[in-house]
């Protein structure tokens, strides 16, 4: 019989070799063998996988130090590397840790998610500081490529435009749709937002053609605030001291400026109805621009309206009906695109309609004109007041 001592080092070296009880990390078998087959920088001779000795992790890749019969030292990399192209002279750094950052952005994960997720897979997790170089490396590369991809799309939206109004002019006239998103939710009258994202969208390919950030934070300024000190020059993302509801007309303006800059000329601005925000571009921009309203956020705040209906006049009127309503008016704006008065007459005949009145009614929606005798309506409104006012 074997000492318990014995027993329990066979049982170790067992669960090391078998049992992935070390973390192995990325490795590409093609790259690997390539290396292996063109041999020891010193002699020559082909070198195999089995003489390593030792490895060192990095980030995902790992470098693998393999010992030739010559008695000379190899290392060998289990991936593909490449040279940072912002960085002059130095190591060189393996491309999965960069696409690794790459997947950050796409997915949304942060570095402690990360980690946790490759954990989960047995795969050596990346430190933070390299994976925020990593960050920085590709941003630079995200930025390059969605600058030149907010140009083509620009060019696309100007020749649209030009051919639905067949206008030639230097600077080509160009619809937008302007809106601001948040990286946390105003609720009707707080914003309190640390930063926001303001875009612009073509009216006639739907494309993005510019957008803008504000930001209140920075994480280094922040940290240097805290300890009473003014920060080293650094790359500082905070470009905004006013209050979060600010941001808004400020990045309407600036989006605009910079895509006048583009040659070209911004007739109409479709957004929801925010004053502010019209009247500092009325202000700041040196031509007329139409405004129209975004008939989802014209939908939206119908509906708000509607909920609120009850509560106000103490007057009971079903979820059914507003959706009902809802649905009426989307149809009058909808089926009415190219024609202004037919789009009016419409819209002022839903509320009689519902009430039972049909004089202004077309016979395209309206069933009571189609077929008086056999009407039954879809909703009846009875107990609201007409006057309402
Ligand atoms: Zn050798
Ligand atoms: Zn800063
Ligand atoms: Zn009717």
């Amino acid at each position: 019989m074997l000492p318990i001592i014995q027993k329990t080092q066979m049982l170790r070296t067992h669960t090391s070799l078998s049992g992935y009880q070390e973390k192995d990390g990325y490795f590409e078998p093609y790259q690997v063998s390539k290396d292996l087959k063109a041999g020891c920088t010193d002699c020559g001779s082909t070198l195999h996988i089995t003489d390593i000795v030792t490895k060192t992790n990095c980030g995902l890749d790992f470098i693998m130090y393999i010992l030739c019969e010559c008695g000379s030292m190899n290392a060998i990399k289990s991936g593909k590397v490449h040279h940072d192209a912002a960085k002059f002279k130095t190591r060189p750094d393996f491309d999965i840790n960069s696409k690794a950052a790459i997947a950050m952005y796409d997915t949304g994960l942060g570095e402690h998610k990360t980690n946790r997720f490759l954990a989960d897979l047995n795969i050596p997790g990346i430190s933070a500081s390299s994976l925020a170089k990593r960050e920085k490396e590709v941003s630079r590369s995200i930025k390059k490529v969605t600058d030149e991809s907010l140009d083509r799309s620009l060019e696309e939206e100007k020749n649209a435009s030009f051919s639905s109004t067949n206008e030639e002019t230097e600077n080509s006239p160009i619809k937008i749709k302007y809106d601001m998103g948040w990286q946390k939710r105003g609720s009707g009258r707080k914003y309190d937002s640390m930063s926001g994202v303001g875009v612009a969208i073509g009216n006639e390919t739907g494309k993005v053609l510019e957008r803008e950030i504000r930001s209140k934070n920075c994480r280094t300024c922040s940290y240097w605030e805290g300890k009473g000190t003014e920060a080293a020059l650094h790359d500082c993302p905070r470009n905004w001291y006013g209050t979060s509801k600010g941001m808004e007309p400020d990045v309407g303006v600036s989006l605009i400026k910079k895509l006048e800059e583009k040659k070209c000329t911004v007739s109409t601005l479709i957004m929801d109805d925010d004053a502010t925000t019209m009247s500092k571009i009325r202000q700041n921009i040196d031509h007329d621009i139409t405004k129209w309203s975004d008939i989802k956020h014209v939908q939206n705040s119908l509906g708000k309206k509607l909920y609120v209906l009850p509560t106000s006049y103490r007057k009971s009127i079903r979820n059914d009906d507003i959706a009902h309503l809802m649905k009426c008016f989307t149809y009058a704006v909808h089926s009415n695109k190219n024609n202004k008065q037919q789009m009016q007459n419409d819209l002022s005949a839903i509320v009689p309609h519902v009430f039972n009145e049909h004089d202004h009614c077309n016979v395209r929606w309206c069933r009571y004109l189609k077929n008086p005798e056999n009407y039954t309506p879809t909703i009846q409104l009875s107990n609201l007041d007409l006057n309402l006012s």
